[in-house]
């Protein structure tokens, strides 16, 4: 049985999980050292489809500060945020902006909106 270890990092006990995968079919067969079943539900998700939200700053003209924060309103998978900050690179924003104002609408397809976090 392959061992994945994963941290749990939906509250402040950072319980470490370990899921017991089949190496021939990659099912999850057994899930160990979570304190409560929200490990476990982390733990899966994150061996089956890792998810992760992008911050990040964006240039803006105009505004106090050279830079303006920005997130994705929710998760995307882990494989695209590479091409999710290229595409973010290119954004350049004038002043006044609103906090959660859409800089980037379903970004990558993914469903999730990459929106300013402050007012500037
Ligand atoms: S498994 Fe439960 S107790 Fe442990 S870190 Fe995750 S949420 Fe917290």
């Amino acid at each position: 049985m392959d061992k994945f270890h994963v941290i749990c990092t939906v509250c402040p006990l950072s319980c470490e999980v370990q899921l017991d995968i089949d190496p021939n079919t990659q099912d999850v067969k057994k899930v160990s050292y979570n304190r409560c079943p929200k490990g476990k539900d982390y733990a899966i998700k994150e061996f089956i489809a890792p998810e992760r939200t992008l911050t990040t700053t964006v240039p803006i003209t105009g505004g106090i500060h050279p830079l303006v924060p920005v997130r994705t309103d929710r998760p995307i998978p882990k494989p695209l945020l590479h091409d999710a900050m290229k595409l973010t690179a290119q954004v350049r924003l004038t002043a006044p902006v609103k906090m959660g104002d859409v800089v980037i609408e379903n970004i990558l397809d993914t469903g999730a909106n990459l929106v300013t976090t402050r007012n500037m």
